[in-house]
């Protein structure tokens, strides 16, 4: 129901804001909930240190809002307890274990043995995250190339998808994987050209769409939302980061995702009902959860 036709009824947990939410109350909609569908936020930091003082409420207004499953990268070895503890307590959220290429520093050769013992302690519903970031300066590129291609033989050896980050190295990342045929997975925050969305595709991958596409500058990316077939996409807030634009700079949550589902089935004129089975259906074939 409606929140505005319930006039005796508390504020609606979906209206209410956050500590950090800076989102003009005038562009929130009511909750957003497609009948007989749910949706699965395919890639959420749940665990990060942005939510430790209000996770219970993140977590309680995603799923108000339909977001049923939360797919929870970890980022390093020292972050896997994290991620296990948070996916421990919310049921639906889902770990994905992994070593993410922006925190090279922290990562060691024999993490990749950390990373099959987690594997075995508790199978995830993918590898990740991981990938190549060819865009923020000072991170050594073949380090990172290693633990890529090292957790991309570990996914094909425990046939897992795989979580990418590509961030200006689509090309790089799709040369790797045409290589070690992987069993497919995401390509998270897609940007890149139609042609570089093709190849991830054929490999098998989806695309994950966010926050990103709802700002009306983004252009290229508001092209592929609209031109991409709809099962090659998965929908994804990345919470905390990439908010939407009626967040602005504050802090993204998973609550959000059925609001970025609205903004993708108004840029495709289609029902929101459309974009929540189509788009979780994908992710639950991608991620074995039938
Ligand atoms: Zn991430």
């Amino acid at each position: 129901m409606a929140a505005a036709n319930k006039t005796a009824s508390p504020v609606a947990p979906f209206l209410r804001a956050t500590p950090s939410d800076t989102a003009a109350p005038f562009l929130r909609a009511e909750p957003i909930k497609a009948a007989g569908a749910f949706f699965i936020d395919t890639h959420c930091h749940l665990d990060a240190a942005e939510f430790d003082a209000d996770r219970d409420a993140v977590y309680a207004r995603a799923v108000d809002a339909g977001v049923a499953i939360q797919i929870v990268p970890a980022i390093s070895r020292d972050n896997f307890a994290a991620v296990a503890a948070t996916c421990e307590r919310y049921p639906g959220s889902l770990p994905a274990w992994g070593m993410h290429p922006m925190f090279i520093d922290v990562h060691r050769p024999e993490h990749l043995a950390d990373l099959r013992a987690q594997i075995e302690h508790q199978r995830p519903v993918a590898i990740g995250e991981i990938g190549l970031d060819l865009f923020v300066k000072n991170l050594d590129a073949a380090t990172q190339e290693f633990f890529y291609i090292e957790q991309l033989k570990i996914a094909k050896e425990y046939d897992l998808p795989v979580l990418l980050h590509c961030r200006k190295a689509n090309d790089e990342i799709l040369k790797q994987l045409r290589k070690i045929k992987v069993r497919g997975g995401i390509a998270h925050a897609f940007n890149g050209s139609p042609q570089q969305a093709n190849e991830f595709i054929k490999l098998g991958f989806k695309l994950g769409f966010g926050g990103a596409f709802t700002w009306p500058r983004a252009n290229n990316l508001r092209r592929l939302a609209v031109n991409l077939p709809l099962e090659a996409i998965v929908l994804e807030t990345d919470s905390p980061d990439i908010p939407p634009v009626w967040i602005g700079r504050g802090r993204n949550a998973p609550g959000e995702l059925p609001l970025i589902a609205q903004e993708l089935a108004t840029l495709r004129s289609v029902s929101i009902e459309t974009i929540a089975e189509t788009t979780t259906q994908t992710a639950k074939a991608l991620f074995g959860l039938d």
